[in-house]
């Protein structure tokens, strides 16, 4: 099996992993990952549950779509990112509830929405930036992603859902996976006085396991 082949297997095994979990439901969601000479993408309207290798998008380093079903229309989410963090080799979008719930209210800080409740969020996902919102398939929000200069693995779009980049398919599942279970602790905690990490213990952390 050539390594293309193999990551198209991966995309379907992760994708319908997500989607039995209840991370995506119906046709939301799309994920993608850097081959050799392009990007393989979930297609537009495909449910992540039910995805066939052969039929994935193929797009060229350009974004030119070259072969399987027409891509999802929030490509240009996935292609900032890879033009802004060489390190990318997969990028995960999700509508998935917490996360989203977190995307909506009115007072989190747009400049570090998800805060440091646990190690595992600042080790996997990193400080993630609130985008304002602008309707589903507005293409501003690439341009937005882009302007942040590659600063950030992920971001939350504001009553929408987040965006996550990883070196690959697992790192940036898991990464999208530890995500949606921060902000469902943040959710739960919504009302309780609560011991965030310090600003120390983001720096131990960073320092011993690498900045996101
Ligand atoms: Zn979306």
């Amino acid at each position: 099996m050539t390594a293309e082949n193999r990551l198209r297997e991966e995309i379907v095994r992760l994708s319908k992993s997500l989607f039995d979990r209840g991370f995506s439901v119906g046709s939301a969601g799309n994920i993608s990952a850097a081959t050799e000479d392009g990007i393989l993408m979930t297609p537009t309207n495909s449910c992540l549950g039910f995805l066939d290798p052969a039929r994935l998008s193929k797009l060229d380093r350009d974004g030119r779509h070259i072969s399987g079903d027409k891509p999802s229309k929030e490509v240009f989410l996935h292609r900032a990112f890879y033009a802004t963090r060489p390190q990318t080799g997969a990028v995960v979008h999700l509508h998935s509830t917490f996360a989203t719930a977190l995307s909506c209210l009115a007072d989190i800080d747009p400049e570090d929405c998800v805060p440091p409740l646990t190690p595992y969020v600042v080790m996997r996902v990193g400080a993630v930036r609130l985008l304002p919102y602008v309707r589903p398939g507005d293409e501003t929000m690439g341009t937005m992603i882009r302007e942040l200069g590659g600063r950030h693995a992920a971001v939350l779009l504001a009553n929408h859902g987040p965006v996550v980049s990883g070196r690959d398919i697992a790192s940036a599942v898991y990464a999208a996976e530890e995500l949606e279970e921060t902000a469902r602790l943040l959710v739960l905690l919504r009302d309780m006085p609560k011991r965030m990490l310090s600003a120390e213990n983001v720096a131990e952390l960073k320092a011993v396991f690498g900045g996101r």
